[in-house]
Parts: C-alpha cells; structure tokens; sequence
C-alpha cells in the first residue's frame, strides 16, 4: 500500500523524495550529488544580464530494495514544463524516424481500424499521432503550447497535463476508450507512477468501469 504523499505538482516548488517512487521504501543511498541545475530549457542567453534565477538539486538516488535509480528531488511539472516548453519533437530527425517506425510496428501488431483510438501522452507537436492519422481516431495529451502545433495539423490535442481531469475530458469529448495507448520520454518524468498507471487504465479498453 503506497502511502499519501506530499506532491510536488500544482506546488509551485519541488519535493525531496524520502521514499522510493516505485516500491515505497525508505532505504535510499545517495550515489552522486552533481550541484544545484536549472530547469532545462532555461539558461539565459549569453550577454544578456545577470537576474535572478531557480534551480534545484540534482542527486541520484538508488533504492536498496528495488534497486531503482532516481533523482533525489521532483520538481513541479508545471515549472519543468510551462506553456513556453520550447521543444518540438518534430525537429529531430531521428525521432521523427523513429517514431514512424514505432507507428507501423503497432499496426502490424495490431490491425488498426478507423474507428479504433490512439492516445499519445505527452504528445508534443503530434509528430508520433500523424503516423496514425490516416488509419484511425487520434487524440494526443500535451502540457505546453507545442500541443497548439498539433492541433494546427489537425491532430486532435487536449492541452493539459495527464492527469484526472484530462482522463475525464477524454472520456467525456470521445466516448471511448483507447485501443492503443503511447507515452514515450514520459514515465522518466512521472512523479506518481503508481496513480498514472490507473490513469492509463483509466482510458484503456476495459478500464472503462474505473471509478476516476
Ligand atoms: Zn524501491
């Protein structure tokens, strides 16, 4: 049974992690502390003036029970991920390639029809539910404005973090549940696996019974 914990989402702030994300222990062995980072994405250019500026600890942790490597500090997504989120995947090449690849494994797997969904959790610009487009429903779930990219390209985006209320806005504007369900560079940084794990139930075929 996990424990209630202090989140560091909607906090505005960060929280330092005392217990294993995945399996709740508290037997944590600090590896390496490499100094205090900025969130990605927001080192200031060079030549402009000195401000004030955030940044969080980096240490690794390892679990001696499970054996899990994380970081020792979780982060409000939205301080990680604002509106102004500058990364679109669809400017590198060999994600683009790569996620091409992935689409046409999944529908060799799986014969996709027109009316079958896919959902991509942190979508981005849509770059891995274009690939899908063509053979079935869409719906992609994206924190920053490179969701708005996605929606200009005709891919159906919901811009919001994958949370409840994005699960019950899906289920609310689709009034269906996903055949296919794809998330990638996400779980890296999931601060509550254990409660997205019942969100990806939550939308899946089957998982429509969930109480959310
Ligand atoms: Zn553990």
């Amino acid at each position: 049974m996990i424990r209630q914990k202090k989140l560091a989402a909607g906090s505005n702030s960060s929280v330092v992690v005392e217990r294993c994300q995945v399996c709740d222990s508290a037997d944590l062995e600090s590896i390496i502390f490499i100094g205090y980072l900025p969130p990605v994405n927001t080192m200031p250019t060079i030549g402009s003036r000195p401000a004030e500026q955030p940044a969080y600890p980096a240490e690794v942790l390892r679990c001696k029970q499970c054996q899990l490597v994380q970081i020792g500090l979780i982060v409000d997504p939205a301080i990680l991920f604002p509106p102004t989120y500058p990364y679109t995947s669809g400017t590198t090449k060999i994600l683009r390639e790569n996620f091409a690849e992935l689409a046409e494994e999944v529908s060799q797997l799986y014969s996709l029809k027109s009316d079958d969904l896919v959902v991509d959790v942190g979508s981005n610009d849509g770059t891995l539910l274009s690939n899908f487009q063509r053979t079935c429903r869409v719906y992609g779930i994206e924190p920053t404005n490179a969701g708005k990219l996605a929606l200009e390209r005709g891919i159906n985006t919901e811009i919001s973090f994958f949370n409840r209320a994005a699960v019950k806005e899906l289920r609310y504007r689709l009034k269906a549940n996903a055949k296919i369900i794809t998330a990638t560079n996400v779980f890296a940084h999931i601060e509550d696996v254990h409660e997205n794990r019942r969100l990806y139930f939550g939308i899946f075929a089957g998982g429509r019974n969930i109480h959310l």
